[in-house]
């Protein structure tokens, strides 16, 4: 009941948790500056949020023999006698082992840092209660940089919970804090927090969905009491993340729609008219065509159209976008178009200008990699208002980039931008244009509402007539030669072959490595003059990349040794053969759009995964998956299920639409729909969040709804 001492108190508790951190005991200046660098940790409520990813049990301590590698702990406790001790090294090569040993077996622990300080707090013949990571080396057990207690000291502690949270760590934070990290500044910060944390939910909500209050899910999020608090707990705070999201989504879809100051394009014009008759190169699908009329209508309503495109990899969804853009140009505007790559975006202005032929529309590019002339051509030709159509990458939203009008605006694979960068765009106006987000990753409308914001959904669910189902098949290693032999005969045939390695992030040497030796494989076993290989990958300049593209469109190169920069949108219609490499470490929907390369022309299709012979049985169910079924939809299902932590599509954290410390709005459905429905009801019952017992909600609305970083909407 700590809502009900009223206003002033929620002040003082909004104090107490901008209390800089610095001044918790045991931080102090030094620490406070590590603790911001390395986890963002300013105040004490950044503290008090910032949540253990897990627990490990105090009360539990481990004979020494139990500690086995195959055991794989993360953290052990143990009892143990301290027998005797070495010196090794010196400088900065300086060790200091201590052994020890219980009933069962004996082992090391070494210090190679702060040696002084750990050598007078040993001596010899004496029992400690040890805490630290078990290491093997050579076999041998061996625990770095433990902490020590002796046992009058572990008796005599003043424990708050059995179950010990395990915090964020870095190696600057190991040194700093020490083994057991940052929880002994939690526990001196929940000493000043303690009984003073408010609630923002009223009891009523509180009540019937059944949730902890606020200041015991901190408790026991920091300090579990049992099992089940602590379920409990991560429930309320889930709940009040996604819930605060909700709240604002929904409100502001409300205000967006109230406000009436959507451009209107009611003429279906020359360009539009004269495309569609004339120069379209096939029918459009009836999923495409209803999608145009969907965007069409929205356009004409008065609204600013936010809409989301889902449609499968390969079902056409850049030609919606470019009719699109045409109905903003026949009314006057311009439009832009953001791809996620630089090969991406090169792709759709060469075929923009394929579908456009004389069309009188003027077509520009930017990117970053755009030389001088064509990025004054085009920054010049969009501030002029005579750019019409403008394609590019992240470059679109730099300062410099000034509309005359931007009345339409596309974002391709959406996936791949940050919602910052996206928001961007939106400022380039006075009046916001209408927004097309594309992405071949479907996902439940509330689902994408919460990790994109506000928006309404389209779906093509039909692809271009005539095409045929990849064959998919699994291969592991002893295979190669048998694979080898299958792309000869491919490109024999006039086919190309892709070749793809994985990526997880651009920087990765050991990735690199993998690609380069890849490469270098290939190039020995398919050796010119027979063959041209070419490659592509993030670390190299855009021109060469650039140059590997072309050359492998034009159909000089057979083969495409690439990361997954070519996971989006690269169309070659007459390559028929993927071959993902170590496909066991692509998540589904990657793999499927991996998958979608292939498959484009007349011609029968292959997309081969190559695996290790060990695999996690999740893994397994993936690649099966893989090969059972080419339904993007059913695909993504799956990856729904299957998925433990990760994200939708490699949607990165940095993609989402909010900042969330525990929720996680793939994973944890329920919650979300539930917060939907509780934010519909209150907001039904109170739109302005103005009654007292609210005023916490309106909080929490404030806190999500993001007015300065994530409405874009609203910048007006
Ligand atoms: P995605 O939805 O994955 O972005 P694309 O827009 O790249 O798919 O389209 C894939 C291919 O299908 C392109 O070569 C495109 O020209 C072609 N295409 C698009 N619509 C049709 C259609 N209605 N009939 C035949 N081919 C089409
Ligand atoms: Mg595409």
């Amino acid at each position: 009941m700590h809502f009900a001492l009223g206003f002033s108190y929620l002040c003082l508790m909004e104090q107490q948790l901008q209390t800089d951190i610095k001044f918790v005991a045991g931080v102090g200046e030094v620490r406070a500056k590590v603790l911001e660098r390395e986890l963002k940790v300013r105040t004490v409520g950044d503290l008090l949020n910032l949540f253990p990813f897990r627990y490990i049990d105090r009360t539990r301590i481990y004979a020494i023999a139990e500690i086995t590698e195959a055991a794989a702990l993360t953290y052990v406790q143990l009892r143990a006698r301290v027998t005797g001790v070495a010196y090794a090294g010196t400088g900065r090569k300086q060790r200091f082992t201590v052994f020890v040993e219980d009933a069962s077996g004996s082992t090391e622990l070494v210090w190679f840092r702060g040696i002084k300080w750990i050598e007078k707090r040993i001596e010899v013949g004496r029992e400690y209660l040890i805490f630290g990571r078990p290491s093997f080396y050579r076999g041998e057990l061996q625990l770095a940089h433990p902490e020590l207690e002796t046992m009058e000291q572990a008796l005599s502690r003043k424990v708050e919970s059995g179950m010990q949270g395990i915090y964020p760590s870095s190696e600057t934070l190991a040194s700093t804090f020490g083994t057991k990290g940052l929880y002994r500044i939690v526990c001196n910060a929940w000493a000043t927090l303690r009984g003073r944390i408010a609630d923002p939910l009223p009891e009523a909500l509180r009540r019937s969905y059944g949730l902890l209050e606020l200041h015991d899910a901190y408790y026991n999020i920091h300090f579990p009491q049992s099992a089940e608090l602590l379920r409990q707990a991560q429930y309320r705070l889930k709940f009040d993340e996604l819930l605060g999201i909700q709240l604002g989504i929904q409100s502001r879809r409300t205000e967006r729609l109230a406000k009436q100051n959507g451009f209107l394009f009611p003429k279906v014009g020359e360009l539009f008219n004269t495309f569609y008759n004339e120069r379209l190169p096939f029918t459009l699908t009836g999923a495409q065509k209803r999608v145009i009329r969907e965007i069409r209508q929205d356009t004409i309503s008065g609204f600013q159209m936010n809409r989301l495109l889902q449609g499968d990899v390969g079902s056409g969804k850049t030609l919606v976008a470019l009719m699109s853009m045409l109905l903003a140009v026949d009314n006057g505007f311009q439009a832009c178009i953001m791809a996620p790559t630089e090969i991406l975006a090169r792709q759709h202005y060469a075929s923009f200008q394929r579908f456009l032929g004389d069309l009188p529309v003027r077509v520009a590019i930017l990117t970053g990699a755009s030389k001088s002339r064509e990025r004054r051509e085009a920054l010049e030709g969009i501030a002029s208002g005579e750019v019409q159509l403008l394609v590019g990458t992240h470059a679109l939203i730099e300062d410099r980039v000034q509309f005359r009008n931007l009345g339409f605006v596309v974002i391709d694979e959406q996936h791949r931008f940050g919602v910052e960068q996206r928001a961007r765009l939106w400022t380039k106006n006075l009046q916001p244009p209408h927004i097309l987000v594309m992405t071949a990753t479907p996902i439940p409308r509330t689902l994408a509402m919460t990790l994109y914001g506000d928006l309404d959904v389209s779906v093509i669910d039909e692809l271009p007539p005539g095409r045929r189902p990849v064959l998919t098949s699994h291969y592991t290693d002893a295979a190669r030669l048998r694979l080898w032999g299958f792309l000869k005969q491919q490109i024999a045939r006039g086919r190309q072959v892709y070749i793809v390695y994985p990526l997880i992030q651009e920087s990765e040497a050991m990735d690199y490595k993998d690609l380069t030796d890849g490469y270098e494989a290939v190039s020995r076993d398919f050796p010119l003059p027979d063959y041209v290989v070419a490659i592509c990958h993030g670390q190299m300049k855009p021109a060469d990349k650039e140059e590997s593209m072309r050359q492998f469109k034009s159909g000089e190169a057979q083969i495409l040794v690439a990361t997954s920069v070519i996971e989006v949108g690269v169309d070659v219609p007459n390559a028929t053969v993927m071959v993902i490499e170590s496909a066991e470490r692509f998540g589904l929907s990657q793999l499927h759009q991996l998958r979608g390369r292939v498959g484009r022309g007349a011609e029968q299709s292959y997309c081969i995964l190559m695996s290790g012979e060990k695999l996690s049985r999740e893994s397994r169910a993936r690649l099966d998956a893989m090969c059972e079924t080419t339904d993007g939809f059913r695909l993504a299902e799956l990856d729904l299920k299957l998925r433990g932590a990760g994200d939708v599509n490699g949607t990165q954290q940095s993609g989402m639409a909010f900042d969330l410390k525990i929720a996680n709005p793939t994973r944890d459905v329920q919650v979300l729909s539930l917060t939907r429905d509780a934010a519909a009801a209150l907001l039904a019952e109170d739109p302005g969040l103005l009654r007292p017992e609210h005023r916490g909600l309106e909080a929490l609305r404030r806190r999500y709804s993001g007015r300065e970083k994530f409405d874009f909407s609203q910048i007006s």
